[in-house]
């Protein structure tokens, strides 16, 4: 593993706890991402991926392990802090867009520079909030519907919305979760050439879950979660390292390796 990876995460834990009922969903996640990638998460649902998401994001915190950003570890911070890395560093987008419904598009995307900014500031910068708010709207394609409220919008719409808000902190990171997973086909396709292009023109890193693979395939890296496990590709596996969640009987292809083996130490 490369520990100066942009992000690392080792050997995450996460079990929800309700009454005397407690679901393991993450059970040792290790897994890195490199400045400028484009990482599809993908895995059956509950295999854990938005759980994975939120810890990695700063939303919620692991029950054990360690989260690394740019170096530094993010997971112990104090709520206080993790509320500014979010604020500074991140972006999210998520399937249902989570728009304010009783705030226009332009005023959904100035949220995050409202949060950011002092009542004051807020109020004697507005003009520049607004002005890079509405180019925003137009680098997303929707400068001609800047005052409509989400519910005068189509889904494909609400979603660049929810981007352009994402876009507005300038984030250096943009964690998507399933952001085409309540589009049809082609809206979605339209959504990720967008978020392409962020991150080819923009050098924007991001991870995104997915469910379609050949979504996926359009990405950098696949990265599957079974079970609460990283799944490993079976070219890339240790030689006689085999993960827990593996069959004891190996597969057959481990006769046809070569001597030496593909892995090397300190890769994942
Ligand atoms: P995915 O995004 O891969 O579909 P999730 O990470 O949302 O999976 O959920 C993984 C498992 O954890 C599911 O079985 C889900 O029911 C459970 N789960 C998720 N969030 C909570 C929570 N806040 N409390 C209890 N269980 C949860
Ligand atoms: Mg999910």
């Amino acid at each position: 593993m490369d520990e100066n990876a942009f992000l690392f995460a080792k050997n995450l834990h996460k079990t929800y706890r309700k009454n005397a009922i407690s679901t393991p969903v993450l059970r040792g996640v290790d897994m890195e991402i490199a400045e400028g990638e484009f990482l599809s998460i993908v895995g059956a649902s509950g295999s854990g991926k938005s759980t994975l998401m939120h810890l990695l994001g700063s939303l919620d915190k692991p029950d054990s392990g360690e989260i690394y950003f740019r170096n530094r570890r993010i997971d112990n911070l104090s709520a206080d802090k993790r509320d500014y890395l979010r604020n500074q560093e991140f972006g999210f987008i998520f399937q249902f867009y989570h728009l304010l419904p009783e705030l226009t598009a332009l005023q959904n995307v100035m949220i995050p520079l409202m949060i950011r900014n002092s009542v004051f500031s807020w109020m004697t910068g507005g003009t520049s909030s607004k002005q890079r708010a509405i180019a925003l709207m137009e680098r997303v394609g929707l400068g001609h519907r800047l005052h409509h409220l989400p519910s005068e919008l189509s889904g494909g719409e609400m979603q660049r919305t929810a981007i352009a808000r994402a876009l507005i902190g300038n984030p250096s990171l943009i964690f998507a979760d399933e952001p085409t997973g309540n589009l049809d086909e082609e809206t979605g396709k339209e959504i990720v050439d967008l978020l392409r292009e962020l991150n080819e023109r923009d050098k924007v890193t991001i991870i995104m879950v997915t469910h379609n693979l050949e979504i996926a395939r359009g990405t950098h890296r696949i990265m599957k979660l079974v079970a609460g496990h990283v799944e490993i590709p079976l070219d890339e596996q240790p030689f006689g390292v085999l993960p827990e969640v593996f069959p004891v009987v190996r597969p057959k292809i481990f006769n046809e390796l070569p001597d030496e083996p593909k892995y090397q130490a300190g890769s994942l």
